[in-house]
């Protein structure tokens, strides 16, 4: 999609510290990071936002999932734990319009969201 900057970081017109790519999603660091270890897991293919999911998009988010628990062994997390964090709409906190997973680990994180 045209304007869409995780797109645009998909498509490597903008950079990106990459941490895992193939053929269907892109991991890469977060650029504001709120924890030592926070990434963005994203699929290449725009789909605007967890609204967005239907069907179609079952084998891409099931594929998210299933590799999130290398991802966190990758980022040293796995035994201590992690949190994946989808945020949707404006009440949600989204700001990119893009759909993606944070990844946040390193630290004891607070709950519940403020
Ligand atoms: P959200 O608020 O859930 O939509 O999350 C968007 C996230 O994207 C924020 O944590 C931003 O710090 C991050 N972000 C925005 N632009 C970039 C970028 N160019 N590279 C890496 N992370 C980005």
């Amino acid at each position: 999609m045209g304007d869409c900057i995780f797109c645009k970081i998909a498509n490597k017109d903008v950079s990106s510290k990459i941490i895992y790519e193939d053929d269907t999603i892109l991991v890469f660091e977060d650029v504001n990071p709120q924890a030592p270890v926070h990434v963005l897991i994203i699929p290449k293919q725009h789909i605007p936002s967890l609204n967005d999911i239907d069907s179609d998009a079952a084998e891409i988010i099931s594929h998210i999932f299933m590799k999130i628990p290398s991802l966190a062994e990758q980022l040293g997390v796995q035994d201590n734990g992690y949190r994946i964090v989808v945020n949707c709409g404006t009440d949600g906190g989204q700001s990119v319009g893009h759909l993606h997973y944070h990844l946040l680990g390193g630290r004891t994180l607070t709950w519940p969201p403020g």
